[in-house]
């Protein structure tokens, strides 16, 4: 009854209310969490399978909460990205990275890495500047940098993502679709967009084995992608039949949990010495 309509509309309402409160609450100590030196960067393993070696690995931001304890991203960017917070995380991403990649090459390592960036980062004006000027102060190799875009910015604003992507591919850096398949049906900025790789979102990948629609598209984005002589990355590859079927239809690289986990710089350099990787 009415009664109790009343009762369940309170409830919700609190709800949003606690919602909305935890949001201020992460957001204030965001704003507090990068001089205190919270954020770490983990590592996952791409490998590439033409070689059966680790080639690359993909950055993915942590946040070690002092009372929390360990945040993923999905808790906390999406809250960043709705103030200029974002831009401020990313760029310790972008400095931090190229820390990792100094580290890397001062023990002979040439390990490409990639870096996420949300759409309000690839809007940001100075950010080919600061990637620029990271790359002089750690004397690092650009080509052995790489940025993860989504669909989404590089349709919706076209001439901006097309000017930063020119700029990075310019100084040798390479550039990736990231969750490609999820968002849009227009394909053809894929053919006007300076772009070296696709990452096939783990959706498609996650029922590869027994859902025949998954195949099929998985087999189109790579035949697509090699057309347009951009290389082919699938995420979230769990099992060893996932694998098989990838490798059969001559995707380029793999990156998922049957592989490695994303993990810690210490335990990454561990991985390179393995047996995964000899
Ligand atoms: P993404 O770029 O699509 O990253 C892939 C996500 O899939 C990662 O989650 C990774 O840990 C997870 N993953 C990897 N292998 C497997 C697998 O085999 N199975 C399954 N189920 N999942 C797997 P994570 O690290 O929680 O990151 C989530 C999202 O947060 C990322 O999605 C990316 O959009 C964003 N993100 C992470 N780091 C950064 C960053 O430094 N900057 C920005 N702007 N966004 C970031
Ligand atoms: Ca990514
Ligand atoms: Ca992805
Ligand atoms: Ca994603």
């Amino acid at each position: 009854g009415k009664a109790r309509n009343k009762n369940s509309l309170q409830f919700y309402s609190q709800a949003i209310k606690d919602a909305s409160l935890q949001v201020v609450a992460i957001e204030h100590d965001l704003r507090k969490a990068i001089e205190n030196n919270e954020f770490e960067l983990y590592l996952q393993p791409i490998i590439d399978l033409e070689r059966n070696k680790i080639l690359k690995a993909e950055a993915l931001i942590r946040w070690n909460h002092p009372k929390k304890g360990l945040i993923f991203p999905d808790k906390f960017i999406p809250i960043a990205e709705k103030s200029e917070l974002i831009n401020t995380i990313g760029h310790w991403v972008i400095n931090s990275v190229c820390l990792l990649l100094k580290k890397l090459s001062e023990l002979d390592f040439k390990i490409k890495i990639s870096i996420n960036l949300c759409p309000t980062q690839v809007l940001e004006e100075s950010l080919f500047s600061y990637i620029h000027r990271c790359i002089k102060k750690h004397k690092i190799d650009p080509s052995l940098l790489e940025l993860e875009v989504t669909e989404g910015v590089l349709v919706h604003d076209y001439k901006i993502a097309e000017r930063l992507l020119s700029k990075v591919r310019a100084i040798g850096m390479s550039v990736s679709v990231d969750d490609f398949g999820t968002g849009y049906s227009s394909l053809s900025y894929l053919k006007k967009l300076p772009l070296d790789f696709v990452k096939i979102d783990q959706s498609f990948v996650k029922d590869i084995v027994v859902d025949d629609n998954d195949k099929a598209i998985v087999r189109a984005v790579i035949a697509m992608a090699h057309n347009l002589n951009l290389g082919v990355t699938a995420e979230g590859v769990e099992t060893k039949e996932q694998l098989s079927f990838l490798k059969d239809n001559a995707c380029n690289s793999v990156q998922g949990y049957l592989f490695s986990h994303p993990v810690r710089f210490e335990l990454f350099l561990e991985l390179l010495q393995s047996k995964l990787n000899t």
